[in-house]
C-alpha cells in the first residue's frame, strides 16, 4: 500500500497561522517581534533563502531587517555587527546565514550571538539547554521534523528511531529531540557498518545525509515513517530517470527548468513506507515556519512571558 504523504506545506501553514495569532496578541502590549538576518557576500542560494525568510516574517506580522556586509567583511566586522544587534531591544532574533566566506571564523561569529536571540539554536548554550531538557531555542529544521511527527499523530515514545546524519545543524539535534521524547535512538553516519540493516530497525527513519536518493527500499521496514530532510538538485537526465522515470509531472518541470529536487530518500520508498515526507513540500517548508515560531518564542522568553511551546525540548 502506498505511504501516507506528510504534507509539510500544509503543516507549515498551520504553524504560520499560530505564529500570526501570537504576534497579534503581542502587538496588544506593544511588542512586535523583530528578526535580523545577516547575509554576507553574494551566494545565490543564500540570497534565495534569506528572501524567503524576510518575506515570511512580514506575512506573519514580524518586523525584519537584512544586513548585507560585503564578501570582504572580516570576522571583526561581523562581531561588531552582531554586538550592535545584541544590544538592540527591538531585535529578538539574529540569524547569520551560512555558509560564511572561508576567511571568516564562523564559529566565533555564531558564538557572539546572544543565546537569547539565537533563533537558529546553534549557540552552545542552546545546544546544552536542548541536551539537558531546559527551555531554549531549538534549531529550526529539527524542530520542524518533530512538528511533522506531532501534527501527524505519529507516536514517538518507545519507538525505534534511526537518524542517518550527525551534523550539528540537523542530525544531532533531531536525535536529541527524539531521545527527549522517549524514542530509542540510533545515530548513523558515514562510518556506520551495515547501514541498510540498522535503518531497517527503524519505526521512524530520518535521513539527513545530503546524497540524492541514497535511502532505497532495502533500508526501510515496511510501514515505517520516513522523514526525508535531504535537498539535492539533480540536472543529469540519467539520474532523473533513476528516480522519476514515468513521472509525467516531474518530467515536465525537469524539461522546463533543467533540474529538479530529490531528497535523500529514493521515491520508490513511498511504495513500502507507512508515511513519508515528500521533497519538495515536506521538511523544507517547516524550516522557515519554525524560524518564525522561534522569533516569537525569543521575543516572549526575553520578556519573561510564557510561550505555548510549539516543540517541547
Ligand atoms: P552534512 O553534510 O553536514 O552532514 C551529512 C551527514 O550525513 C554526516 O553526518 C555524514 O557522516 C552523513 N553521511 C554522508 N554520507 C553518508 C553515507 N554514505 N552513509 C551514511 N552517512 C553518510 O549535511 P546537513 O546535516 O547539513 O544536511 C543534510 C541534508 O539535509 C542535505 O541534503 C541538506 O541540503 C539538507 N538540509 C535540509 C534542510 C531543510 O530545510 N529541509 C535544512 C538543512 C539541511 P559523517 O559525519 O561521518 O561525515
Amino acid at each position: 500500500m502506498a505511504a501516507r504523504i506528510l504534507d509539510g506545506t500544509k503543516l507549515a501553514g498551520e504553524i504560520r497561522a499560530e505564529v500570526t495569532a501570537q504576534a497579534k496578541v503581542l502587538a496588544l502590549s506593544g511588542v512586535r517581534p523583530g528578526l535580523a538576518v545577516v547575509l554576507v557576500g553574494h551566494n545565490p542560494a543564500s540570497e534565495v533563502y534569506v528572501r524567503g525568510k524576510v518575506k515570511s516574517s512580514g506575512e506573519v506580522g514580524l518586523y525584519s531587517e537584512q544586513h548585507t556586509p560585503p564578501e570582504s567583511a572580516t570576522t571583526e566586522d561581523l562581531l561588531a555587527l552582531i554586538a550592535g544587534l545584541n544590544r538592540r531591544d527591538e531585535i529578538d532574533g539574529i540569524l547569520v546565514q551560512l555558509p560564511l566566506p572561508a576567511h571568516v571564523d564562523a564559529k566565533k561569529v555564531l558564538l557572539a550571538v546572544d543565546p537569547a536571540k539565537d533563533v537558529d539554536g546553534f549557540h552552545p548554550m542552546n545546544v546544552g539547554y536542548l541536551s539537558t531538557q531546559r527551555p531554549g531555542l531549538v534549531p529550526c529544521t529539527p524542530a520542524g521534523v518533530m512538528e511533522i511527527l506531532k501534527r501527524s499523530q505519529i507516536p514517538v515514545a518507545g519507538q525505534e528511531a534511526v537518524v542517518v546524519g550527525r551534523s550539528d545543524i540537523v542530525g544531532k539535534p533531531v536525535a536529541m529531540l527524539l531521545l527527549n521524547q522517549n524514542a530509542t535512538v540510533t545515530v548513523c553516519h558515514s562510518k556506520t557498518r551495515d547501514l541498510p540493516e540498522v535503518c531497517r530497525r527503524a519505526d521512524i527513519l530520518v535521513a539527513a545525509i545530503g546524497r540524492a536518493g541514497m535511502v532505497t527500499r532495502d533500508y526501510v521496514k515496511p510501514g515505517a515513517t520516513v522523514i526525508d530532510v535531504g535537498i539535492n538538485r539533480i540536472t543529469d537526465p540519467k539520474e532523473f530517470d533513476r528516480f522519476f522515470a514515468g513521472n509525467k509531472k516531474r518530467e515536465e518541470t525537469f524539461l522546463a527548468k533543467g533540474s529538479t529536487m530529490v531528497g535523500d530518500v529514493h521515491p520508490e520508498v513511498a511504495e513500502i513506507a507507512g508515511a513519508i515526507t515528500p521533497v519538495p513540500g515536506g521538511v523544507g517548508p517547516l524550516t522557515i515556519a519554525m524560524l518564525m515560531a522561534n522569533t516569537v518564542k525569543a521575543a516572549m522568553m526575553r520578556r519573561g512571558l510564557r510561550h505555548p511551546e510549539l516543540t517541547r525540548a
